[in-house]
Formats: C-alpha cells, sequence, structure tokens
C-alpha cells in the first residue's frame, strides 16, 4: 500500500486507522506516508474509507510480499487453503472433522496481534523450537505451506524477512508430549519480538478436559474464554 502524495492533504484521519502503526506523519518532509517495510497489506486504511481524498493505493504484489496481505487482509483467501485467514477451519470444528483423536491434542500458536505483527523468522524459530519435540505440522496450514522440511520447521529463505498481523503455527501431538512442548515454547518465547497466544483442542474425556490440568503445571494461564463443540456434528474420522 502506498499514500499518492499529489492527493493527500495531511489531515492525519488515517494514522489510527493502521493496527501496526505503519503510517507516519514525517513532519521534516511534511507528508503523511507508508512505512513500507512495516506495512502489513491488511488493507485497512484503504478499505475502511476513511481518507477524504481516496489516496491509497494498492500497488501490485508478487511472492513473497503477497504473503503479507493473504496472512492480513480478512477479505482475501488464502490460496494454500482456500479459506479467508492464517489458520485452518479444522482446528474449531473438530465435532465435525474428528481431526484431533483421543489422547491427540491439536495446538495452535498464534503469532502477532494489531499492535505488532510477526515477521515470519519469529514464526519459524517458533516452529523449529517445536519441531525436535515429534509434533505433526498441520499440513493444510499456510504457514506449513512455507516450509521446506517440515521436519525440523525450517522456512523458505525468501520469505523470512515478511511481516503479517498475526500467523499461526499449527500442529497435533499426543498429549503425553505436551509437557515438552509447553518447555520448548518456553524456552524460545524470550528469543522472539512478538506476542502470541497459546491454543489447546482435545476431546472430552469422562467429561473434563485432559490438557488443561497439563498446561496449568506448566505455567501456562488458561483462560475461561474457551470453545467447547458439544459433538452435534458427524465426524468423519472414526473415534479413536
Ligand atoms: S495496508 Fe494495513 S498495514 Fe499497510 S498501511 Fe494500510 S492499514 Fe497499515
Ligand atoms: S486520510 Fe488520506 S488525505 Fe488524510 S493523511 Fe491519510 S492519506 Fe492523506
Amino acid at each position: 500500500m502506498y499514500i499518492e502524495q499529489s492527493t493527500c492533504i495531511q489531515c492525519n484521519a488515517c494514522i489510527p486507522y493502521c493496527p501496526v502503526n505503519a503510517i507516519v506523519h514525517n513532519k521534516e518532509e511534511g507528508i503523511v506516508e507508508i512505512i513500507f517495510d512495516e506495512c502489513v497489506e491488511c488493507g485497512a486504511c484503504k478499505y475502511s474509507g476513511v481518507c477524504p481524498t481516496d489516496s491509497f493505493v494498492q500497488q501490485e504484489m508478487e511472492f513473497p510480499r503477497s504473503l503479507r496481505s493473504q496472512f492480513s487482509n480478512p477479505l482475501i483467501s488464502h490460496p494454500d487453503t482456500g479459506v479467508p485467514g492464517r489458520g485452518t477451519e479444522e482446528m474449531k470444528t473438530n465435532d465435525v472433522t474428528g481431526r484431533f483423536k483421543k489422547g491427540m491434542a491439536g495446538v495452535a500458536i498464534e503469532m502477532g496481534r494489531p499492535g505488532t505483527g510477526t515477521r515470519l523468522y519469529d514464526v519459524e524459530k517458533v516452529a523449529m523450537a517445536l519441531a525436535p519435540v515429534g509434533v505433526h505440522f498441520e499440513p493444510h496450514n499456510p504457514v506449513t505451506f512455507l516450509m521446506t522440511d517440515k521436519s525440523t520447521g525450517k522456512m523458505r529463505e525468501d520469505v523470512l524477512n515478511e511481516k503479517s498481523l498475526s500467523a499461526i503455527v499449527e500442529f497435533d501431538v499426543p498429549q503425553s508430549k505436551l509437557p515438552e512442548v509447553f518447555a520448548a515454547l518456553k524456552e524460545v518465547t524470550p528469543k522472539i519480538d512478538t506476542v502470541y497466544s497459546l491454543d489447546l483442542a482435545c476431546r472430552l474425556e469422562d467429561g473434563f478436559n485432559p490438557v488443561v490440568k497439563v498446561a496449568e503445571e506448566s505455567g501456562f494461564k488458561v483462560s475461561i474464554n474457551g470453545k467447547t463443540n458439544v459433538g452435534l456434528g458427524k465426524p468423519l474420522a472414526k473415534e479413536d
């Protein structure tokens, strides 16, 4: 995205609309401009309609720059998954897909948030820290598509400096390995320059969630904002 300087009247109205603070008033040069390397191509400035002179221009994007909008613009479906956003639908619809079987846990590490975003080199750091535990990266997740080696979590070199509003490292793992997953995550956390939230998905056992206690024992605070599927769907996979 860029601002057409011949029509911009420097009213500053657009500045609060950018979720990563990429729009700045450059007082020395007397212009309002977009810091190109910080922009995640989310489109919020342009499609909010805030600009009175319609000065935002969406440039053509080639790979790997195009990844920014695929990960950040909710109006764009990711070409590798066919769904808008950064994760896969299955994580939230286990009662239909049956993807996570008994004894298994689905894990998503949602990296970046409005105000920070995330660089893909930080996403790679997290993926590479978790791979040695023996996690199985979700093949339909857009981050997994960028891995050159799914056994190590290594990603393509040419995408690492790209920035997005958020990106999700998504995998499943036996519940017995969750303490190792949490330990690896804690070790890599100080080495990344963004925030993340941790999602856990599993089947209830005898009416109880078997992974909450494990997360709490590993020092993660479990939010009450959970999502419970009540099993009204028709799992495609067998029970176990
Ligand atoms: S496209 Fe998004 S990230 Fe880029 S300047 Fe506009 S609001 Fe900010
Ligand atoms: S809202 Fe439009 S005219 Fe106002 S500073 Fe932003 S780009 Fe310029």
